[in-house]
């Protein structure tokens, strides 16, 4: 059932077996699986069906460092919002960021969690097999094609060995025509739900602990409008995103000071995105005519591809991964004159003539202790310290891109990808923009020294309380993180029914 927290009294209770708070495609999903598998679940949301500035205005944050990018009211991508807010990163309204997001899909690959010995604090402390189950299940479920087949097509392993000669390597990653949105996938089966309650208009503001401070015993939630509602539960989920869930483990101090999972001080630390820079160009080479097709990024849902220096030259250089997407950018009648005149061939895939491609470049960063999100002085409306964020960079970082661009540079020319182009503005980590994705806030870790949750997802220091959501990625790795926030609520759920009993055992 979905309900809102304004058809309660001023003061309820709620009590689920398992509590999740967020309704983005990390709570959604886990919610429902449990739920599915027979769970009493209470999912908490702030937002509601309708997009509200009001309760958006309670994600607001303090830059310290280096800034998001810019809202731009002409954004094509975030028409779904009103036009003042069009490039926010993440979206507070049941459903969460996926009612704005691209819908591109992609696994870590094995080496992105055995860690590089080469960059600090890199490794996870689970394994790509850990999560291969889910990924494969989580692609079956939503339909985004067999990734494991796409890797081994012929036309995919001919260009990859092609690339390979160079130095170069290439992945795979699926692109869904109309993006998935949590509200849309899982809206009616949730209202239907016998065992999952969803309350929107609900902000949870506090955890409450019980007198061991191991316990947390009840989820405090407030409205805009004034009201309160109290939910307990036998296990808590936060799926807030990395930001607000850092926020509201920081903010329940009232019995542990610097808030809960935080004995170390890492609750907030090692925040990183993926740095963008989506303005340069590729003037295609042989290859790239000779495999345009593989190029393509329409018609949708397709397989898409991005480039970037083998694992050996990452190895031998010491660098981080740093991916180029190619978009192509059709023929005008001027670009066909110009390209006759010059005698050049015509690069030509399914849908026209490629006059360039568009190059986004875009990089992981370095796990860095002083990138970090932390509470400040100013209040939100609901009386909650707002974030202030130190985004920041290493000169790892910095030395990796520049040795990367050169390499890249070199490598696509040599291969015959082409020449790649950023005319007076070659990507730096201060032009760069964020991509939205927001990682590391409570990074995973086997032990409470290096992390804030165990490879359960559960928090150091608690019995009962668990993160789900690209917070607990110890490192950002190479774009689009949300299939793995998807497989990784899938283990979390699965974690979950082991030590949780079904509603009919419960009731016997
Ligand atoms: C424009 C755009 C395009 C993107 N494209 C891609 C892409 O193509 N591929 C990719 O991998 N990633 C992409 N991303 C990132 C992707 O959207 C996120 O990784 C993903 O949506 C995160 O899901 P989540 O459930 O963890 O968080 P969210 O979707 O942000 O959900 C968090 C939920 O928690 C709620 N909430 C917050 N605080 C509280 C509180 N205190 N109490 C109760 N509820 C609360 C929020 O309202 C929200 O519903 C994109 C992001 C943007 C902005």
């Amino acid at each position: 059932m979905i309900t809102d927290i304004l058809e309660m009294g001023e003061q309820t209770k709620l009590r689920g077996q398992v509590v999740v708070l967020g309704s983005g495609i990390a709570g959604a999903e886990v919610a429902m699986y449990l739920a599915r598998h027979g769970r009493e679940v209470v999912l908490v949301e702030s937002g509601r069906d309708q997009f509200d500035p009001s309760i958006q205005a309670l994600n607001d944050v303090i830059f310290l460092g280096k800034r998001h990018r810019e809202l731009n009211p002409d954004s094509y991508y975030h028409q779904y919002l009103p036009r003042e807010l069009r490039g926010v990163s993440r979206v507070r309204q049941f459903g969460g960021t996926s009612n704005i997001w691209t819908g591109k899909w992609k696994y870590l690959q094995p080496l992105e969690f055995e860690g590089r010995p080469w960059i600090a604090n890199s490794s996870w402390p689970v394994n790509f097999a850990d999560l291969l189950e889910h990924y494969r299940s989580a692609a079956k479920d939503y339909g985004f094609g067999d990734l494991e087949a796409e890797a081994i097509r012929p036309e995919i392993t001919a260009l990859q060995a092609k690339l390979a000669t160079g130095g170069l390597k290439m992945s795979s990653f699926y692109w869904e025509q109309t993006p998935t949105r949590t509200a849309v996938r899982f809206g009616e089966e949730m209202r239907r739900s016998k065992n999952l309650h969803v309350v929107l208009g609900a902000t949870a503001t506090e955890l409450r602990l019980d007198d061991s401070c191991q316990r947390v015993t009840a989820v405090v939630c407030r409205s805009l409008e004034g009201r309160e509602l109290m939910v307990e539960g036998d296990a808590v989920i936060i799926a807030t995103g990395a930001f607000e869930t850092a926020r509201l483990l920081l903010a329940s101090s009232g019995q542990l000071p610097s808030g809960i999972g935080n004995a170390h001080d890492l609750v907030g630390r090692f925040y990183s995105d993926h740095p963008k820079h989506p303005t340069g160009r590729l003037q295609p080479g042989p290859l790239t005519r000779q495999y345009a097709r593989e190029m393509q990024h329409d018609p949708k849902p397709r397989f898409c591809v991005c480039f970037a220096l083998d694992n050996a030259t990452q190895r031998e250089q010491e660098l981080l991964e740093h991916i180029v997407n190619l978009k192509p950018i059709y023929e005008k009648r001027t670009d066909r004159l110009w390209r006759t005149w010059r005698r050049r061939p015509a690069c030509q895939d399914d849908n026209g003539t490629v006059a360039t491609y568009r190059v986004l470049f875009a990089t992981e960063q370095v796990p860095y202790k002083d990138s970090r999100i932390k509470l400040g002085t100013e209040y939100d409306a609901l009386g909650q310290r707002k974030l202030e964020v130190d985004w920041c960079f290493t000169d790892h970082d910095r030395r990796s891109m520049a040795k990367t661009l050169q390499l890249l540079t070199q490598r696509f020319a040599q291969v015959g990808l082409g020449t790649l182009d950023f005319e007076d503005n070659p990507p730096s980590l201060e032009t760069m923009t964020d991509a939205a994705h927001h990682m590391g806030t409570t990074r995973m870790a086997s032990r409470p020294e290096e992390g804030v949750v165990d490879t359960n997802c559960r928090v150091f220091g608690t019995d009962n309380l668990y993160v789900a959501g690209s917070a607990v990625f110890p490192i950002g790795s190479s774009y689009s993180p949300t299939f793995t926030i998807l497989a990784l609520a899938r283990r979390l759920g699965q974690h979950l029914l082991q030590t949780t009993p079904t509603t009919t055992q419960l009731h016997v």
